[in-house]
């Protein structure tokens, strides 16, 4: 690199007790907020920054409204109310007047705002019996800085770590870096200049520095793009590497078995199923093995995309794979994949005719040993075409004679261990084709991100001819049960969800029991109610859906082991009790069980809100049924922690950047990194990116990412 400044690696390696100011009793309290390095600590950024250009004085403050202050502190009472909360009273004052602060039930305050201390505080003015206060102000002690912008740190009580502490050593920790050679910045100068982005000094004073908001904009900017420029370049490299590093088998899609299966179909297929069975076919043509994920709401015709995809690989001579989480889910699958092929027929040229029935198999744990001796036979002579199982298909001992494809539903992960499994299906080395289906959809810049190795296909489209699903938020019950009642006479059939009482199965399994019996013996006497949960075996789970399937069901009363894939197009309710207890996902899971026939559904969600966030999201459910709208609606209200719940456990490197309010440059990002590696993916010229994701993605997301 031409300009040899100092990297972040050379940072990553150099204790902060190398800082002047840094005793050990000080690194020991900065290494409980993990901070241990020169880099950890100059990537601690402000939470916020105070503009003191704001900044007013008592005198000019006015009731009502929100200001800013510089003031001293003059005296400090504490009082226990009588519900013995305590109430810190603190008289404040500048040249232009004084005023009382009051905090409610934070006693530490009296500690913190000793007399005569400067602080500056922010809040609204009001009046209380004929005096100015503010109640529960921010409150920042700022020391003896100055400067337009403040920065403000996290602090940590524990830690015993200040705003002021942090500022101290950081700033110390920069001018050490700037004063010999500045930070190196491995972004080379054409993506800097294409993107405005400044360069990784300025960045990095800037952020902790700043002249004006301004500053710290354009900081923001480049240090988010290096953040997330470093997940990108690690997913992409990686799966670019295992494209060139595995051999696949290079499939015909275009052949007459998805033509024939094409034109049989009672319907024609959407515009989206047409782009996804185009971006697919496209994969299976290539000598390299496919790795996709197809995303696509319930009911978005995923099915279809996917026998397709299998047919042309049967085309070849090749065999396919469909596993579903669970057997009764495999089950189902397989009953609609055999309806959906068995007018299709593969050439055989041993056969009379030239041509056989594709044949279709379900392999399951409920299948007697002695025909899983045959099937596992047959499987490893070619003379199945297509079995359906569950996820476990691929982890035992069954070996194909010609596995080219696998198609996964409903499993989000399909990771490195289980890849290697499927390339020891193949006695000749080669690698099957993956697709992964699931009708979880999360936003496109998340799903970058988390399945940033994986191409991604959208199915963003419905079938014609839905008719949507009403969905009602009730907060009694009534409603709900009299709309199973007039279905049920109607010959329809409903879902009762049962509410989810915590993460623990045998708790929730209780509560099923409690409302099955409720309902059974009290609110619908006369229908035909069973119950299904975890715990029950999975024989007798497969008779219960099967009589449900055959309407011999009118009300199923259930856990969440129904939030996938079940299909019966019979079933037009679909109650949730507790709905606020569940996350938007899994209603909206929930809710895709109905409206998958000709006649109009509704969904009741039943109880209150619980919590603020609990009314958003059961609002957010009665006005829309587009998965995606919603994974965007989950996104904002829990942030992050929806998609990368693993990862916010310890460090990571996503410190600035937000999958949410950074959209845009996760983008950006993903496209340059497609660039840099497509035209040199070792990384080779770009030594100092190199090394950095080495250092910082190590033992974090790196590793999350990639596992499975
Ligand atoms: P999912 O994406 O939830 O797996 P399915 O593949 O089960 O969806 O399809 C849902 C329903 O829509 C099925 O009954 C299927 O027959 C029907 N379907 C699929 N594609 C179309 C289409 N292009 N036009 C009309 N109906 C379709
Ligand atoms: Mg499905």
């Amino acid at each position: 690199m031409a300009d040899a400044g100092v990297t972040l690696k050379e940072l990553k390696e150099r204790p902060v007790t190398d800082l002047h100011g840094v005793n050990s009793r000080k690194a020991e309290m900065l290494q409980k907020i993990e901070v241990i390095s020169v880099l950890d600590l100059i990537t601690v950024y402000p939470r916020r920054y105070i503009d003191r250009s704001k900044q007013t004085t008592i005198g000019d403050l006015t009731v009502g409204e929100e200001g800013m202050v510089l003031v001293a502190v003059s005296k400090v009472t504490t009082r226990r109310m009588r519900n013995r909360r305590s109430l810190v009273e603190v008289t404040v004052k500048d040249e232009t007047g004084q005023m009382r602060l009051v905090f409610f039930n934070q006693p530490w305050r009296s500690k913190q705002l000793s007399e005569d201390k400067e602080i500056i505080i922010f809040g609204r003015l009001d009046q209380y019996q004929g005096n100015n206060q503010m109640t529960n102000p921010v409150v920042d002690l700022v020391g003896d800085r100055t400067g337009r912008i403040v920065a403000v740190y996290p602090q940590s009580e524990v830690a015993g770590v200040q705003s002021w502490d942090l500022d101290t050593l950081i700033a110390e920790a920069l001018r050490r870096v700037m004063k010999v050679r500045g930070f190196e910045d491995p972004v080379p100068k054409e993506i800097r200049e294409s993107y405005r982005l400044v360069d990784r000094s300025t960045a990095f004073l800037q952020i902790h520095r700043p002249g004006s908001m301004q500053e710290v904009a354009e900081a923001r900017r480049r240090l988010v793009f290096d953040e997330l420029l470093r997940i990108q370049l690690e997913l992409v490299q990686r799966k670019v590497q295992l494209e060139r590093s595995t051999k696949g088998i290079s499939h015909n899609p275009s052949g007459v078995l998805t033509t024939v299966f094409h034109e049989q179909l009672p319907y024609v297929l959407t515009d989206a199923q047409k782009r996804v069975i185009d971006e697919i076919s496209a994969d299976l043509k290539k000598d390299s093995p496919m790795h996709r994920l197809l995303q696509g709401d319930v009911g978005s015709g995923k099915t279809v995309v996917a026998v397709t995809a299998l047919l042309s690989v049967v085309q070849g001579g090749h065999q396919g794979a469909f596993m579903a989480p669970t057997e009764v889910l495999a089950e189902q699958h397989y009953l609609g994949i055999s309806e959906l092929l068995q007018n299709v027929n593969v050439e055989d040229d041993s056969t009379l005719l030239g041509q056989r029935p594709l044949r279709v198999e379900l392999l399951t744990s409920s299948v007697s040993l002695t025909q899983r001796k045959t099937m596992v036979e047959k499987l490893a002579n070619g003379s199945i075409d297509i079995v359906v199982g569950t996820h476990a298909l691929i982890q035992n001992e069954i070996s194909f004679s010609s596995l080219g494809i696998v198609v996964i539903d409903e499993q989000h992960r399909f990771g490195v261990d289980q890849r290697a499994a499927l390339r020891e299906k193949q006695s000749d080395g080669m690698v099957p084709d993956v697709l992964v289906m699931t009708a979880t959809p999360i936003p496109r810049t998340a799903a970058m991100t988390v399945y940033g190795d994986l191409d991604v296909s959208i199915l963003d489209e419905m079938p014609l001819g839905r008719i949507p699903i009403e969905t009602l938020w009730i907060t009694e019950e009534q409603a709900a049960w009299a709309s199973i009642c007039g279905e049920v006479r109607e010959g329809r059939q409903a879902y009762v969800v049962c509410p989810l009482i915590d993460e623990s199965d045998s708790l929730n399994v209780r509560s099923a029991e409690e409302t099955f019996t409720r309902l059974s013996n009290e609110v619908f006497p006369d229908l035909r109610v069973e119950l299904l949960h975890g715990r029950i075996k999975t024989n007798e789970k497969n008779h219960i859906m099967e009589k449900f399937r055959q309407g011999e069901v009118d009300v199923l009363v259930a856990t969440t082991v129904i939030e996938v894939g079940v299909d019966v197009p019979n079933a037009t309710v679909m109650v949730v009790l507790d709905a606020y207890r569940f996350g938007i996902a899994q209603l909206h899971q929930l809710r895709g069980r109905v409206g998958r026939g000709s006649s109009s559904s509704t969904c009741f969600l039943v109880g209150d809100a619980g919590t603020a966030v609990g009314e958003e999201r059961l609002k957010a459910l009665v006005q829309t049924t587009d998965g995606f709208e919603l994974a965007e609606v989950d996104l904002e209200l829990r942030g992050e922690g929806t998609i990368m719940a693993d990862r916010q456990k310890g460090r990571n490197d996503l410190r600035l950047a937000s999958l949410r309010r950074d959209r845009e440059w996760v983008e950006i990002a993903r496209e340059v990194a497609l660039e840099i590696v497509d035209e040199d993916p070792d990384l080779n010229n770009y030594q100092g990116l190199k090394k950095e994701i080495s250092v910082v993605l190590k033992e974090s997301d790196g590793e999350y990412l990639l596992r499975s």
